[in-house]
């Protein structure tokens, strides 16, 4: 139960969402010890009862849409065969006195990320990473166009049982939904606010303080030093357009945001050229995560700019970004009862541990 002379023991403030804050406690007895390890994930190549592998294309719904083409698919989008929300009703919304009901109309596609059953993220090539953003971009532009009620497309992977990936065949998850999701808009409440205050976006002065920021905090009574922050501490990554960041107040032990390095809003603003660097910048940090965790099981989300006009005004700023969280523990109780997360290992040995990792150029 000692605590080590460096150990931490601090809440930390999400600075664009202030009521999200996590509890960074590096002391071991903070976390019971999960009694067995999850169960690894599936690293077959082909799998010959799976739905998503090739050759089975006649046990899935019919295709949406295939990259490069669809007899030789590397990517495909069907339908889920279970959708949470679905576009076959036009109902108006429903007011039971307080109460209100919006009709759950969107779409929910499921995207097979490649033909290869089990790959991980760390394992596919830059040119087949950028495919799949680029697919994600398309299919994101298009459900909008369909559908102008809709406000948002959320974008997520699931990856490894830990992560809650119900198939094991490694896949995406595209909802198109009439509402915005609680943490995306909270986000681009807070950034309005801040811009409003400041004049400038707060993610881009995220990304400027981790590329410039230094400080040494000393201890009053003892002279000692409390805390150094030296540049670049918090940089996983950086490619000429992205920039991998481990987050000051990372809710997960491993959590790591990818964002482009100049502002954009709106993942649908991203080009060609972003989607290359993107590439690169997420193949490497994936790498990095699974060599230090071993067999990451992960979850990441885009988030980007919602559409619908009482947004309109938010393009200078929000900022979109990759969220990605890697799952090597679950919640304790304390977590779910309290809302604050735990997190045991301190961001910054994290990310010097990430950084460490030796990778080829
Ligand atoms: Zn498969
Ligand atoms: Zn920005
Ligand atoms: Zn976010």
């Amino acid at each position: 139960m000692s605590q080590g002379p460096d150990s931490i023991r601090e809440i930390r403030i999400n600075p664009i969402v202030p009521s999200e804050s996590v509890l960074v406690a590096t002391a071991r007895s903070m976390r019971p010890r999960k009694d067995e390890e999850p169960a690894p994930r599936d690293q077959r190549s082909h799998v010959e009862t799976c739905p998503f592998c090739k050759g089975n294309e006649d046990k899935t719904p019919p295709t949406i849409a295939a990259y490069p083409d669809e007899s030789d698919w590397q990517i495909r989008i069907v339908e889920n065969l279970y959708p949470v929300l679905g576009d076959d009703r036009h109902q108006t919304g429903l007011v039971l006195g307080l109460q209100q009901a919006i009709d759950g109309y969107g779409r929910h596609e499921v995207m097979i990320d490649h033909n290869e059953h089990g790959i991980g993220v760390h394992e596919m090539s830059h040119e087949h990473l950028a495919m799949l953003f680029g697919a994600y971009r398309e299919r994101m532009e298009q459900l909008h166009q369909r559908d102008p009620r809709l406000k948002y497309v959320l974008v997520f992977k699931n990856f490894g049982p830990a992560a809650g990936a119900s198939i094991a065949h490694t896949h995406s998850q595209v909802i198109a939904m009439p509402v915005v999701p609680e943490n995306v808009f909270n986000e681009v409440q807070n950034s309005r606010v801040y811009f409003q205050k400041h004049h400038h976006c707060i993610f881009c002065a995220l990304i400027d303080e981790a590329l410039t920021f230094e400080a040494t905090i000393y201890d009053r009574e003892s002279g000692h030093i409390r805390r150094k922050i030296s540049v670049g501490q918090y940089v996983v990554e950086r490619g000429r357009r992205f920039i991998a960041i481990k987050p000051f107040a990372s809710r997960f032990e491993w959590e790591i945001h990818i964002l482009p390095l100049h502002h954009q809003a709106s993942f649908l603003d991203a080009g060609r050229d972003d989607m290359e660097d993107l590439a690169r910048v997420l193949q490497r940090t994936m790498a990095r995560l699974d060599t230090v965790i071993g067999g990451a099981q992960y979850n990441y989300f885009l988030h980007s700019l919602p559409h619908g006009e009482e947004y309109a005004d938010a393009g200078p700023s929000y900022h979109w970004h990759l969220e990605i969280c890697p799952r090597t523990s679950i919640p304790t109780g304390f977590e779910l009862g309290s809302g604050l997360f735990v997190n045991t290992i301190s961001p910054e040995e994290a990310a010097e541990r990430l950084r460490a990792v030796e990778l080829p150029d």
